[in-house]
């Protein structure tokens, strides 16, 4: 008997499935998802990490009134006299932050005024008290000070109805500062989007218990359900079940009750206990199965009783990154959040790799002291230290790539995925 030779393309896709393209996928995401919470009004000191459902205009400028951006003296720069040494006589009073001086600056005088105080009537230019010298009743500088020098005009930052964020816009520190200072107090917002989260397999047994030695700790559920919580969703520990359908599609059933939108991990390949992905296409709308990934093939997008259902491999690192791959910008349309890049970084690589084309692939990296990318040593997708060690993504194209230490790879910190 003759064994066949191995044929080059043995490790090719299996001739007439098709392999979607990440980006294909990633775009029937955003075309087939849209918003599904509700709306709701929230004051500024619970606003963070909330979304914005409608564009937020400014209720005030900012500043509200032109005011001094020094400790110094002010006065009208067409009052100055033509001189190369200058004095004022100054008069009495003073503007402070919050107790403004009520009179007018005469012409040719000089006024105290400190920092974040209004800038008086009569008064349009402030020199720095440190440019000038002074006694009790003169002060004393040279020309050439600019006329408005040291001055913020009022709605120099903000004018009041102004559009100072979009909808979508999920609210940061920063942003706060901003509504704040702009009188923004209370802004409507999604509610936050509800997400299950399943996992399969009779091997595993949530940690924390005891575990018989062929059984595993599952690892997904509490990964994915801390995933959630870090995006700013309200995560939902919706159990884990052995691989018996009935008892699945139980799990389901409450998730989507309870739940916008369900992650499932395992189950979800062609093998005889994989149910999730039999349920998905028996009983539910299965719309993409098979991604041309790595790690992650296959990722089941589907609508179980109209929730959006995600079936991630059962793979710690698989799950992990098709959470972050195809979960996050799922997750996104759904809780109204805009459509914003996920910031990347070309670096040079630290590691040699030759890849076939056919499918997008992550390695697990993170940056060397040299700014370089290097991986980590294994690319099983068991290997969940790996994970831990890593600080980001390199991600090669679908296309065949050959990559050589020193050549540019594209590299994704988690941060960028919000993690
Ligand atoms: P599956 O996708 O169900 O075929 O699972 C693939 C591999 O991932 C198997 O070795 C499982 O034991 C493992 N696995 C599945 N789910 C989990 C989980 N929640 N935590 C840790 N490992 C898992
Ligand atoms: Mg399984």
């Amino acid at each position: 008997m003759t064994v066949p030779p191995l044929k080059n393309n043995c490790f090719a896709m299996p001739a007439g499935v098709e392999w979607t393209p990440v980006d294909d996928a990633l775009a029937l995401i955003k075309k087939g998802l849209h918003p599904v919470v509700a709306q709701e009004v929230v004051v500024l000191e619970l606003a963070a990490g909330r979304v914005l459902s409608t564009l937020v205009k400014a209720e005030r400028s900012n500043p509200p009134m032109a005011n001094s951006a020094v400790d110094g003296y002010g006065f009208c720069y067409d009052s100055l006299p033509a001189q190369d040494i200058i004095n004022l006589p100054l008069q009495d009073g003073a503007s402070a932050a919050g107790k403004p001086f009520a009179g007018r600056v005469k012409a040719g005088y000089a006024l105290r005024i400190l920092t974040g105080a209004v800038i008086p009537e009569g008064v349009d230019t402030v020199i720095l008290e440190e440019d000038v010298a002074i006694n009790d009743t003169l002060v004393t500088f040279r020309s050439g000070l600019r006329s408005g020098a040291n001055l913020r005009c009022a709605a120099e930052d903000v004018a009041i109805g102004q559009e100072i964020f979009n909808t979508g816009h999920i609210l940061r520190p920063q942003d706060i500062a901003l509504l704040a200072a702009t009188g923004v107090h209370k802004v409507s917002v999604y509610k936050r989007l509800k997400v299950a989260v399943i996992s399969t397999g009779t091997e595993l047994i949530a940690v924390g218990h005891p575990a018989r030695a062929d059984q595993i700790f599952d690892a997904n559920k509490p990964m994915l359900l801390n995933m959630l919580t870090a995006w700013g969703y309200q995560a939902i520990d919706g159990g884990h079940f052995k691989d018996d359908p009935d008892l699945i599609r139980d799990g389901l059933n409450a998730a989507a009750l309870n739940a916008d939108a369900i992650f499932v991990s395992g189950g979800a390949s062609a093998g005889d206990e994989d149910y999730v992905s039999k349920l998905l296409k028996e009983e539910g709308v299965l719309n993409t199965w098979r991604v041309a990934v790595k790690p992650g093939r296959p990722i089941a997008m589907a609508l179980w009783n109209g929730t959006p259902t995600f079936g991630f491999p059962g793979n710690p690192v698989a799950a992990f990154v098709c959470a972050l791959i195809f979960g996050l910008p799922a997750l996104k349309v759904l809780a109204g959040s805009a459509d914003q890049k996920v910031i990347t970084y070309q670096v040079p690589a630290a590691f040699d790799k030759s890849k076939k084309a056919g499918r997008r692939e992550y390695l697990r990296a993170r940056l060397n002291d040299n700014g370089q990318a290097e991986v980590f040593k294994s690319e099983g997708s068991g290997r969940i230290s790996g994970m831990a060690w890593s600080d980001g993504l390199v991600e090669l194209p679908d296309a065949a790539s050959t990559i050589t230490n020193g050549d540019m790879v594209t590299y994704i910190p988690y941060t960028s995925f919000g993690l």
